[in-house]
């Protein structure tokens, strides 16, 4: 049977790093599905509308062509046949992304796709977000919740994105806050490991994880 491997945590924990790194080795798939919820915040963007009409937006994410690709090499991201995985990481997304992830119908759209993905990948599935325990894929065979102190998130993504360490903190901060309306960026879901990244360089993370799955 595919395995399902379910990873959570907030911004800069390594999320993304470590969850490609696991499926390359378990020769398993991998979805990002912050890469989802860009990609929808990015298709309202590019419609100019205003991300406070609600129907509006989720209408826009319903008729956005969206493409995920889930080999963990190359886990493309494709909006209306383009690729878009620069843009969606950039500023103007990343500001946006927390009110279009907070509009429910959305959520529901995005989570239905998200759950033919994982059903869909033979050779089992990595799959890192926010909800991926508690709501996309409760069932998953092992849960992770990843974390690691704020000032360790910040120095990383700063590092990441090359951005200054004291914006990148504000941001992590505001987006985290903005996040938790939505999801629980700063719980574990039942039944998650909980895995403090501070001081742990990826493989020591990744080593943890294939230990854990093989118990
Ligand atoms: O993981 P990443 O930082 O790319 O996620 C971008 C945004 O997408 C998050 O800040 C959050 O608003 C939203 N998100 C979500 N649920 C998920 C994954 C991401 O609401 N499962």
């Amino acid at each position: 049977q595919a395995r399902v491997v379910a990873v959570d945590g907030p911004s800069g924990t390594g999320k993304s790093t470590v969850s490609k790194r696991l499926a390359t080795q378990l020769g398993a798939a991998y979805l990002d599905t912050g890469a989802m919820y860009r990609a929808a915040t990015l298709a309202a963007l590019r419609a100019g509308l205003d991300l406070t009409n609600t129907d509006a937006v989720t209408t826009a994410v319903h008729h956005a062509k969206l493409d995920f690709g889930t080999t963990p090499a190359d886990p493309y991201t494709r909006l209306d046949g383009a690729p878009v995985d620069a843009e969606i990481r950039g500023p103007e997304v990343t500001a946006a992304v927390s009110a279009v992830a907070g509009i429910p119908a959305v959520r529901a759209h995005l989570i239905a796709e998200q759950r033919r993905i994982i059903a869909e990948a033979p050779a089992g599935i990595v799959v890192e977000g926010r909800d991926i325990g508690e709501v996309v894929a409760p069932d998953a065979d092992l849960k992770i919740y990843l974390t690691a102190d704020e000032a360790e998130r910040a120095r990383r993504r700063s590092t990441e994105n090359n951005t200054d360490i004291t914006t990148t903190a504000a941001d992590l901060a505001r987006r985290d806050t903005a996040d938790a309306k939505t999801t629980k960026p700063h719980e574990a879901a039942p039944g998650a490991v909980i895995l403090d990244t501070t001081g742990l360089g990826i493989e020591e993370v990744v080593d943890r994880m294939r230990r854990l799955l093989n118990d």
